[in-house]
């Protein structure tokens, strides 16, 4: 048997502060945003553990306390089920995802949106009738309307005042980006208690800064489609996030066309992604960058997400399904570097 040879993606630019002296590696985690969390620290042997695991669950609960879809008291919630015509002071982190996400909507022709909750809802990938249930009825998409510029546009943002205005009905989703928000989030409190290398995970959205006591980066091996990849990926982050979107893990295969139904939908058409994209990753200083625009080329598809990542400069590794079962890769430009 032979074994195969590893696709490893070097960042460009490895950089400064040398392992501290007698450190070791720590790990904890938990459950968050309906999936798992993560950190890996350097730390001495008797580093304060429980201090740090504190603060990391106080910024994850800030992260939903804010931007949760699922959370009925969350800020985000508050603004979807309020009435038309009501304003909403937002808290600043919500607004600081809102105004990437209102960005990166504009920079990929409305295939990312921030206002796609209530197609996402109907699709069953909200916090309401979930594609799970056996009782799900996919809707009929001839007869939902796709997200129109004009309510999309309804969605009046001040980000001087953190003011947001509901026109009614609109129901905003930043779980496209939030996540990686809240991996930043937790990287910057780590980095305050002092830490000075330290690795986070939340579902499969990493960031990795300084180096480990061994003088290794932070070596991950990227999530794959299938069972494994015939060529597996490691990168190391090193000041460098990765955020992967998928059409495998939350999706259902539609009983009436027999599509696959994937939990990313273009709110251009109002229905999940039809095209042979399995996945996309993308690599970012910014993990809220690397998720948001992993999402958005995800909708935009294997053509049209390659000259986005081209025109924004984007490290992207796209992996499109085969008829024959298999998977094709292919790295933006801006990824190539990383394989030298
Ligand atoms: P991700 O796994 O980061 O690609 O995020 C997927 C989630 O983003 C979905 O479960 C939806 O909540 C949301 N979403 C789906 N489609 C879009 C879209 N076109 N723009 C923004 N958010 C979306
Ligand atoms: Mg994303």
């Amino acid at each position: 048997m032979t074994t195969p040879v590893a696709h490893v993606l070097i960042p460009p630019r490895i950089a400064d502060t040398p392992p501290a002296l007698g450190g070791v590696v720590h790990r904890f985690g938990g459950l968050t945003m309906g999936t798992r969390w993560q950190v890996g620290v350097v730390g001495s042997r008797n580093a304060p553990l429980e201090r740090w695991r504190a603060a990391v669950e106080r910024v994850l609960a800030e992260v939903i306390d804010e931007m949760s879809t699922w959370d009925p008291a969350s800020a985000l919630r508050r603004f979807n089920d309020a009435p038309p015509g009501s304003l909403h002071g937002i808290p600043a982190g919500f607004a600081e995802v809102l105004t990437a996400a209102l960005a990166m909507r504009e920079a990929s022709g409305g295939a990312f949106d921030p206002c796609a909750g209530a197609l996402v809802d109907a699709w069953g990938f909200g916090p309401f009738a979930s594609f799970r249930d056996p009782a799900f009825a996919p809707p009929d998409p001839q007869a939902l309307p796709p997200l129109s510029a004009a309510a999309a546009a309804g969605l009046a943002f001040d980000p001087d005042t953190r003011t947001l205005r509901q026109p009614g009905g609109l129901r905003l989703d930043l779980s496209a980006i939030a996540k990686g928000y809240a991996v930043d989030r937790v990287g910057r409190c780590l980095r305050q208690a002092g830490i000075d290398a330290a690795l986070t995970e939340i579902g499969g959205e990493l960031s990795g800064y300084g180096v480990k006591p061994d003088g290794q980066p932070w070596w991950v091996a990227l999530e794959s489609p299938d069972d494994g990849w015939a060529t597996p990926h490691r990168i190391a982050l090193h000041g460098l996030a990765v955020a992967t979107s998928g059409d495998y893990r939350r999706c259902f295969i539609d009983p009436v066309t027999g599509n696959r139904r994937s939990h990313t939908i273009d709110p251009r058409t109002g229905a999940p992604v039809a095209h042979p994209l399995a996945s996309v990753t993308v690599l970012h200083e910014s993990c809220m960058a690397a998720d948001g625009w992993a999402t958005a080329l995800m909708v935009l598809g294997p053509q049209h997400g390659m000259a986005l990542a081209c025109e924004q400069s984007l490290a992207a590794l796209f992996v499109v399904r085969r008829p024959d079962g298999g998977f094709d890769e292919h790295l933006s430009p801006a990824l190539v570097p990383f394989t030298q």
